[in-house]
């Protein structure tokens, strides 16, 4: 394709700020290497166009992406989601509800969706631009690996992952220090909370504009789109099984709450293809903000601060995506969802009791969400849907205290322990980010 036919494949859909109410729509390309908004406030598609009744067909997220993206990020970039999608999302049944597998792809945690449909999107963009960029993310674990294993070696562009330093697994770390062509991997001396904190002023320092910022974290409205095609996955595939519209809970185990907004959005979406009745649960770990907002117990406006726990990669105290569900859903939120919070206590006992119950091993975040559907209601007249998001082997230490299992890590984690590696300490203030990015930025050619 010429450069112009290229230029004639824009995403019909627009995208506003969340805080712009009346502004004119940017382009998709705009929101997509923005990353956050000028203003602060998040991206969202001004419209959200069906897809064509065939979805209930597709058979992987691949022909999903295909039918389901073009109005939202153009045919080449669904195109480009499409490729990057090349892992199975099974459900299986190990009790009375069902699980969608969302931990095959190459860093074992759903993670790897997002992350592997962004790096393709913005790969595209940029060389449509011919410009590059540098991908700045704050990780609590699962995103940096997952970002770094996507992004690594594209063309037009560097990353730069920040990790509190004692708050990752060791599986978590060996995947973000792993040795990668323009990847680098700061160990910040603080928590996770210090590490979102230190991209926000990042991205605002004009003395950093040349590096071309932008973010990789579930606030990037290119990794939030792809994410609901699992989602449909997820109800296509229970429906197939089930009869069409047979009324879902679907449980997601949260902490930033993107994965809850891609479900969401793929409600929205059939809504008027198949009759969707479909709940969701929040399910967190003992970092509740959302569950108390939910239930009227904390105010909109509330930021705590993030508390460490087993579940590490749900270890968010005050969630982006909230302000884009109220931008959507405002005061109908509670009716749509309903929020529970687990303690680390009864993460464990749900890992144990599901694999002496079941012979399935849980990693921490997905027992969190098989807790939170054992303590509703059985089914109401519904049937269950909890998202495994990560393998258990990401969570060794873990599961073997829980279950007493040594769980066998799959041939795409064992590679990641042989590769040498790399991590740069970091104090965590600005001054000191900003030195170590400006000090030798590392573009691929
Ligand atoms: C990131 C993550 C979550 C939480 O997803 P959010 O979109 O941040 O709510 C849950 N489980 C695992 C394994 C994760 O990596």
């Amino acid at each position: 394709m010429n450069a112009a036919a290229r230029r004639a494949d824009p995403a019909r859909v627009g995208y506003v700020s969340t805080r712009a109410a009346g502004a004119a729509p940017v382009s998709f390309e705009e929101a997509l290497l923005a990353g956050p908004a000028k203003d602060g406030g998040l991206y969202v598609p001004t419209e959200l166009p069906g897809p064509p009744p065939r979805w209930l067909e597709a058979e992987s997220l691949a022909d999903l992406a295909r039918l389901v993206l073009p109005p939202f990020v153009g045919e080449e970039g669904a195109a480009a989601v499409a490729a990057g999608l090349d892992f199975d999302v099974p459900v299986t049944r190990p009790g009375g509800s069902y699980l969608l597998e969302l931990f095959h792809g190459p860093t074992a945690a759903f993670k790897d969706v997002g992350a592997r449909s962004l790096a393709r999107l913005m790969r595209l963009a940029l060389s449509r631009r011919g410009e590059r960029a540098t991908i700045l993310v704050a990780t609590s674990g699962d995103t940096g690996g997952a970002v770094a294993d996507a992004f690594a070696g594209l063309e037009g562009l560097q990353v730069a992952l920040l990790y509190p330093r004692l708050g990752v697994s060791s599986v978590q770390e060996e995947q973000l220090t792993a040795r990668r062509p323009h990847v680098r991997a700061f160990a910040v001396d603080g928590r996770f909370d210090d590490c979102l904190r230190l991209a926000r002023g990042a991205f605002t320092d004009p003395a950093l504009a040349g590096l071309g910022l932008t973010s990789a974290n579930s606030i990037n409205v290119g990794r939030l789109l792809p994410q609901a095609l699992y989602h449909l996955l997820g109800m296509s595939l229970m429906w197939r099984e089930l009869g069409a519209g047979t009324p879902l809970r679907v449980v997601v185990p949260s902490g930033n709450l993107g994965n809850l907004t891609a479900g969401l959005l793929a409600r929205e979406l059939v809504g008027g293809t198949a009759a969707a009745d479909v709940s969701f649960v929040a399910a967190h770990n003992v970092n509740d903000f959302f569950p108390r907002f939910l239930a009227g117990e904390a105010g909109a406006e509330e930021r705590p601060p993030s508390v460490a726990t087993l579940s590490n990669a749900m270890d968010v105290g005050a969630p982006s995506n909230f302000e884009r569900l109220r931008w959507r859903f405002g005061p109908r939120l509670p009716e749509l969802v309903r929020g529970v919070s687990v303690s680390d206590e009864a993460t464990l006992r749900r890992m144990r009791l599901t694999y002496e119950e079941h012979g399935y091993l849980a990693c921490p975040h997905t027992a969190v969400g098989l807790e939170a559907d054992a303590r509703l209601p059985a089914g109401e007249g519904r049937a269950t849907l909890v998202l495994a998001t990560a393998h258990p082997a990401k969570f060794p230490d873990t599961v073997l205290r829980a279950t007493g299992v040594s769980v066998e890590a799959p041939p795409s984690l064992k590679a990641f322990g042989a590769l040498p590696k790399r991590s740069e300490p970091l104090t965590a203030t600005h001054e000191a980010l900003a030195a170590a990015l400006l000090a030798e930025p590392e573009f691929s050619a």
